[in-house]
């Protein structure tokens, strides 16, 4: 996930080192340069089901969110595979930006990070939306609800 401009400077100078060690060189659960909770390897295309289980095209089997083996899909949720490239990313476990330990840093895939974030983007969210009311406050009046 890109860092946002004004968060830039809430991480260390050598970020892009940091980030490149936890994703490619530590070896996680599943290998290194794999999804730390799911498995899934960086940089490649997988076929991807709506409960999240994926297609280990290594080992010619499914796996789930913990990259534990899966049962194979029936007829129709075969029908509805997408197909999704990999993208590895370092996460903090508290959401703590300078706190660069490595026992805080993870690296998730796209689905997992947000999953981990979710809590923490719907209260972003919800900041995001009051600064705009107040904005809108401070220049047309008080904001009215329809
Ligand atoms: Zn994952």
């Amino acid at each position: 996930m890109p860092i946002r401009p004004e968060a830039r400077w809430h991480y260390p100078i050598d970020w892009p080192q940091i980030s490149q060690r936890v994703r490619f060189k530590i070896t996680g659960p599943h290998g290194a340069g794999r999804c730390w909770k799911c498995g899934r390897p960086h940089g490649r295309e997988v076929k991807i089901l709506a409960d999240g289980r994926w297609f280990d095209s290594d080992q010619g089997t499914w796996r789930d969110d913990n990259g534990q083996p899966a049962p194979w899909p029936d007829i129709v949720e075969a029908c509805r595979i997408r197909h999704s490239r990999i993208v590895l990313a370092t996460c903090h476990l508290d959401h703590d930006p300078q706190n660069n330990k490595l026992k805080n840093l993870r690296a998730w895939c796209q689905r997992c990070h947000l999953n981990h974030d979710r809590a923490q983007h719907r209260l972003q969210y919800r900041i995001t939306i009051m600064l705009r009311r107040a904005l809108g406050d401070l220049f047309l009046g008080p904001y009215r609800r329809w």
